[in-house]
């Protein structure tokens, strides 16, 4: 029987980060993942697919919508979507290939097949063809992420009533795409198809969209969205999906308890994902599963098994890929004697629509929630020469800092690229930096980064220079 010092189950983000660092530390390491390709639903279904259709959406949209005002005549522009999909795959492709050269660079083991566990230290490893393997490990960590969720009264056909893993995979432009759940990846495929020149309906339950983030962002993405042609329907409940040949109507109730009807050719259900441990045998090993389907995990995200730990999507916190990274460093760091350590109020939070939007620490609701004294200051995308000379104008960087210290609470920012702008902020924050440390940093001239310098001295003493 094979041994290892560490067992990862799941190739995600999170397993095979925690794998490279097991090995940096010089663990002997196992990784187990059921598909033949590594890297989890970020690189093959998630983060990775979704961002090549967002980026080849957006040429296409600026192509028809913006390239004239350039002065750029580019006669008709037609879309090749077969082309785009494909070109989509290409990059995972490379991606996930990129995966498995570095579990051969670190000289990690690879298993192919489901890890489920016989006790605390040994895994077994079924193939596809039904033959299994049995490995032993003193330590494991559960890195088996999620699956899209859905509600109990709809049924998934992935052909038209879909997930967000077929719409990275339509063989058509919708021609009326209507989105239950207006969260992250509802919003961001929206916005794909809206842009190749489908209708798009989002069906909210809460009173707006993108509801965990800071309320300010939720209303400028949805004005930017509308006045691009997105519909959207906030507290309304989904009471039934129904499919008829290519036709899919979708119910829900309106505020006023009335009935809306919504006929569409397809519907993405994306209401939130749930831990996945489908075949994983965790009670066998003694690892506990909370109600919600999570594995259970204390401060250091140990089981209740003490020599198995779990990590990412199917742990309690953000479902994000740099969450799950930062959990994978931790964990290998954790068995080496390390005293790592994460601020989960530092994990940023994005949407990568256009423009972006992007968040971390605390928003405007929970300070007031939590009754600390704040101070804000804001600065508009469209006072700055770098986003006129682009034509990116929509947007703005909100600062949120302690009314008394200054310290820095919050940055919660919609404009372009702030996607990579917040990792400003994390810094700021991580150093614990006031308004006014910000402030007075040199901002290089003309960036959209300006922005943050602007909303740090709109923060600090009211006394922005540029509006
Ligand atoms: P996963 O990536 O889900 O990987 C788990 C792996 O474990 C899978 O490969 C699975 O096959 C394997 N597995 C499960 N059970 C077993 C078993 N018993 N044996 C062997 N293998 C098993 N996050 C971001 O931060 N940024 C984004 O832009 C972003 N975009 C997204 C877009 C979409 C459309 C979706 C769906 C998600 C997106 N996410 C994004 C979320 C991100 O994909 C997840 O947070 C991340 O993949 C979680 O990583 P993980 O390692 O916990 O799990």
């Amino acid at each position: 029987m094979s041994q290892f010092d560490v067992a990862i189950i799941g190739s995600g983000p999170g397993g095979y980060v925690a794998a490279i660092r097991c090995a940096q530390l010089g663990f002997k390491t196992a990784i187990i993942e059921k598909y033949s390709v590594l890297g989890g639903t970020c690189l093959n279904v998630g983060c990775i697919p979704s961002k090549a259709l967002l980026a080849s959406s957006h040429h296409y949209h600026d192509a028809l919508a913006h390239f004239e005002e350039h002065g750029i005549e580019v006669g008709k522009v037609k879309l090749n979507l077969e082309k785009m999909i494909g070109r989509k795959q290409a990059v995972v492709d490379q991606t996930t290939g990129g995966i498995k050269f570095l579990m051969d660079k670190n000289k990690i083991t690879v298993f192919e097949g489901i890890g489920s566990f016989e006790d605390a230290t040994h895994v077994k490893v079924t193939k596809n063809d039904g033959s299994s393997e049995t490995i032993e490990a003193k330590y494991s960590i559960i890195a088996t992420g999620s699956k899209p969720s859905n509600l109990p009264f709809i049924t998934l056909d992935k052909e038209r009533v879909i997930t967000s893993t077929e719409a990275l995979k339509l063989n058509e432009v919708p021609k009326h795409l209507v989105i239950i759940g207006g969260g992250v990846i509802g919003i961001e495929l929206g916005q794909v198809y809206l842009r190749l020149g489908a209708q798009v309906s989002v069906v909210e339950f809460m009173d707006r969209i993108i509801p965990g983030m800071d309320a300010s962002l939720s209303k400028e993405l949805t004005k930017v969205l509308k006045k691009q042609g997105m519909k959207f329907y906030t507290s309304h409940k989904v009471k039934s999906v129904n499919r008829k040949g290519k036709a899919v109507t979708v119910e829900a109730e309106t505020p006023k308890g009335e009935i809306l009807s919504l006929e569409g050719d397809y519907c993405l259900v994306s209401v939130g994902r749930r831990p996945y441990t489908d075949g994983l045998n965790a009670d066998k090993a003694g690892v506990k599963v909370t109600d919600r389907g999570q594995i259970e995990v204390n401060d250091h995200l140990q089981t209740t098994a003490s020599n198995i730990y779990a990590i990412g999507d199917v742990v309690r916190g953000a479902m994000l890929a740099h969450k799950a990274e930062e959990e994978g460093v931790m964990v290998a760091e954790i068995l080496a004697g390390q005293k790592p350590h994460i601020d989960y109020n530092l994990i940023p939070g994005v949407v990568y629509t256009w423009p972006e939007v992007a968040a971390v620490g605390k928003t405007e609701e929970q300070l007031k929630e939590e009754g600390v004294a704040f101070k804000s200051g804001s600065f508009p995308f469209k006072a700055l020469g770098r986003a006129r000379a682009g034509g990116d104008t929509d947007g703005f960087v909100k600062i949120l800092a302690d009314a008394k210290t200054d310290e820095v609470l919050g940055v919660h920012m919609i404009g372009p690229r702030c996607a990579d702008l917040i990792a400003e902020a994390v810094t700021a924050m991580e150093f614990r930096a006031s308004a006014e440390d910000i402030s007075r940093m040199s901002h290089a001239h003309p960036t959209f980064a300006e922005a943050i310098k602007e909303a740090a001295l709109a923060a600090t003493d009211n006394r922005a220079l540029h509006v």
